[in-house]
Parts: C-alpha cells; structure tokens; sequence
C-alpha cells in the first residue's frame, strides 16, 4: 500500500456513510485520525555509527475502547498507509464488536538489513517514543508484517520498564512465557477458514473438493493453506516471493511446509509443477486467498479470477478500481476488515486474559473465536443482501453504524 492507501479508506468510509445515513459530523470526525504521532528513533549499529530511523503511531478513534492495531516494520512504511491501517482497525474492531478503537503503528526500516541486536535497539527507543500513548486502557499494540512475539515481548519490557510496573495487558502476541494467549498463532488463519466455509454454505458451493489458489505462504497464508486442505478443499496453486507453484491434484501442503523451512520458499518444491506468478490468478478455482501484499488485484487481475469466492487474508488487496469488476462478474469478496479480523480476535482474548490473569484452555480461545467471526460474518451477509450491495460496503456500513453509536452515547467533549 502507499500513499493512496488513505484514500482508498477514504472512498470506502464516504460510500458506507452516505448508505448508512451517517451523521455529516460524525463522518468529517472519522474522515480524520484521532492523533498522529511522529517519533525520531536513533540507535547505535553494531559498527559503532548511529542510524536515525522513523516511526509513527497512529490513533484513529478510540470511542470504542483503548486503540488496538499492529506494529509493522518496512522499509517503505509512510504516515498514510499508518493512517489507512489504523482506520481498518477501527472499523475491523467495531465489526467483531471488540471493546476497542483503531490504531496502528511502524518503523520505516528494513529489518532484513539488521542485526538481533540492532533490532531490539529499533523496537525499544521506538516503544519508549511512543509510550507516552501505550498502556492497557489507552493503546495496546500486536505483531504485524516483519514483527512477532520477540518483538513484542521487547515493546512490553520496555513499557513495563518506564512505566514501573508490569504490564502484560500492554501488547499482545507476546509468548506464552510473558501472557501470551494460546491459540493467537493461527488465530487469523482459522478466522479466514471460518469466513470461507460459512461463504461456501451461503452459496451453496461444495468446500470439500473445491479448489483454492493462495498467494503467500507466511504466518497467514502458511496455516491457512493447511487448514483449508485439512478441510477437504485442494489447495492447487500457492505463491510467495520466490515463485509459485501448482498441481492440479491438490499440494501435499505438509511437504510443502517443511519444503518451505528448509529453503525458505516455495520454489523448487517437488511436489507440483513451477508457473509464474501472475499466472496464479487465472487459475480455474473456487475460492481465491491472497494472503501476502496490498494492491494485488487490481482491474486486470479482477477481469482474470474465476473463482466465485475471494477472502482476503491480506490487508487491502483489491484495489479500489478492481471491486466494481468484481461485482460485476459476480464474485462474492470476504472483506479484509472481515475475512484477517480472527488475529485482533485473539488479541482482545489475551488483552482480557491478562487484565483477569487468568489463562483460557485453547478450546475456549477456538470456540470463542470461531462463534465471533461466524457472527460477524452472518451480520455483513445479511447487510449485504437488505442493501444489495457487496460485503465489503456491507462491512463496512455495519462498523460505521457502531462506531456512530458510541460517538453518539458519549457525547463531545468538552
Ligand atoms: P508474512 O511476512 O509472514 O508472510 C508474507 C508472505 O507473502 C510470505 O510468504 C512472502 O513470501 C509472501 N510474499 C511477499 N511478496 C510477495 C509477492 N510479490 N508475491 C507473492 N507472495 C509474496 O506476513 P503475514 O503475517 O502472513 O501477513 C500477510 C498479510 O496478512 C499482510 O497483508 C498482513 O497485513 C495481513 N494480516 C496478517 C495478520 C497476522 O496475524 N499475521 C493479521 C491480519 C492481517
């Protein structure tokens, strides 16, 4: 995503507040974040110089509850695309009817380029920048694209070092060792899993049998792939930086998983047939996951895809210009602030865990999780069908409405 990432929030706030009938007030409040903060982030390499990165953490509302949102480290990161993330939270939040609002944050570094030292040194001078915002009742911050559980367990030392006490509510995604939830590593896998089978009951479609493309093979696309396999479907086609590979047949995922830890991609795996990459999107499917990037699909690879049902692991896939061709050619698409909403899910359930400190046995974390996101489905589609519109609008409209009646029961201050 980049600088037009904003403005694709934008477009999809304007089009669910003027179906919504949202409050003109309301909607100028949420067409612009709460607070943005800024923070220089210099930190001694290993060589002795001192490099000075840059990070941003954003507040888009917080009416709902403390912000919730990711903390993302990349080379490309930029306030914008910061801004476009938290308002997703937002509206991700208000969705699955979390007590939170949205927010986001990141590093504009490339931690490719870093060493574990070097790392932590980024991660800690960025989370003492930004703590004046963090805390359990104001912002907890989650892994995002380049961060995980190390890195989150460095953010709540940190934390819990300047602020003098220990916070395990601070973050989430931490390791189980420090409060971590069980069951937050697949979390948003098995949400997108939820979302694909009640899509195949609504429509009628056959799962089991069915065939499935995945575009990356990460911490989403990896355990996704194995679940829908695992669910009977045949996973034909997976991609990922390195390549894609096919078979008709359906890849033997678990193969490809160990392919995958020992080399470090996708390619060259034995177990299929190597094509380009772009090719993966013409592929004759049933359902469609991209779980990798932004902006993968836009109106030309949305002319290509046959399948009738796209879940977007991913954040933001389809651009703006790609929707109306799908809807068009009929193609039912699980929103990303639906279809990835399983991870903040699981988030709220350690958030809630640590503040009783109390763990949850990893059945309750599954059930709970599952009967959210079915719920929060079952409330899109049925918008969805009254409006006659796609579920992203849907999706949308139903967060809108609930964050309107929050920002209408409190009232303004002063
Ligand atoms: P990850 O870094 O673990 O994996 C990303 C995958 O995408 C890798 O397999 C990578 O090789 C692949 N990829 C990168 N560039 C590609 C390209 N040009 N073509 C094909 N594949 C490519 O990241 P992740 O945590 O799995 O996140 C993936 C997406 O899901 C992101 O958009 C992220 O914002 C979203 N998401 C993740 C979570 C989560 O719990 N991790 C939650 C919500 C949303």
């Amino acid at each position: 995503m980049s600088h037009s990432a904003w403005q694709a929030v934008l477009e999809r706030l304007d089009e669910a507040a003027e179906l919504a009938k949202l409050d003109p007030d309301v909607h100028r409040m949420l067409r612009t974040p709460k607070r943005t903060l800024e923070v220089s982030i210099p930190v001694r390499l290993d060589d002795g110089s001192i490099e000075v990165f840059t990070g941003w953490r954003v507040h888009h509302d917080t009416t709902r509850g403390p912000g919730k949102g990711g903390i993302r480290f990349h080379p490309t990161l930029d306030v914008d695309e910061v801004k476009a993330l938290a308002a997703m939270m937002t509206f991700k939040t208000a969705l699955l009817k979390l007590p939170f609002g949205g927010a986001k944050g990141g590093v504009r570094c490339d931690p490719s380029s870093l060493s574990l030292s070097e790392l932590e040194g980024v991660t800690r001078r960025y989370a003492y920048e930004i703590s004046p915002l963090l805390g359990p009742d104001s912002d907890v911050p989650a892994p995002d694209v380049n961060t995980d559980g190390r890195v989150m367990a460095w953010l709540m030392d940190t934390y819990s070092m300047v602020s003098g006490r220990n916070a395990p509510a601070s973050v989430t995604g931490k390791p189980m060792a420090i409060g971590g939830t069980r069951g937050h590593a697949g979390a948003t896998s098995s949400g997108c899993l939820t979302c694909a089978r009640v899509a195949f009951r609504e429509l009628d479609i056959p799962m089991v049998g069915g065939r499935a493309v995945v575009q990356g093979f990460g911490k989403v696309g990896g355990p996704l792939a194995f679940l829908l396999s695992s669910a009977g479907m045949r996973v034909v086609a997976v991609s990922d930086i390195g390549g894609a590979v096919y078979n008709e047949g359906g890849l033997d995922i678990g193969a490809l998983s160990d392919h995958v830890a020992e080399s470090g991609s996708v390619a060259g795996f034995g177990g299929g047939e190597m094509i380009d990459d772009a090719a993966i999107w013409s592929i004759d499917c049933e359902m469609v996951v991209p779980a990798a990037l932004g902006g993968v699909i836009d109106a030309g690879v949305a002319e290509r895809i046959s399948a009738p049902i796209v879940v977007e692991a991913a954040n933001g896939p389809t651009t703006v210009d790609a929707q109306p061709v799908l809807d068009r050619r009929g193609v039912v698409v699980v929103p990303d602030i639906l279809a990835n909403a399983g991870g903040v899910t699981a988030s709220y359930f350690e958030w809630a865990q640590a503040l009783q400190g109390y763990p949850w046995d990893e059945q309750v974390v599954a059930e709970r999780l599952r009967q959210r996101m079915e719920d929060a489905f079952t409330a899109v589609w049925a918008r969805a069908q009254t409006l006659s519109v796609g579920m992203r609008t849907a999706a949308h409209v139903v967060a809108i409405e609930r964050v309107a009646e929050a920002i209408a029961a409190r009232g303004l201050f002063p």
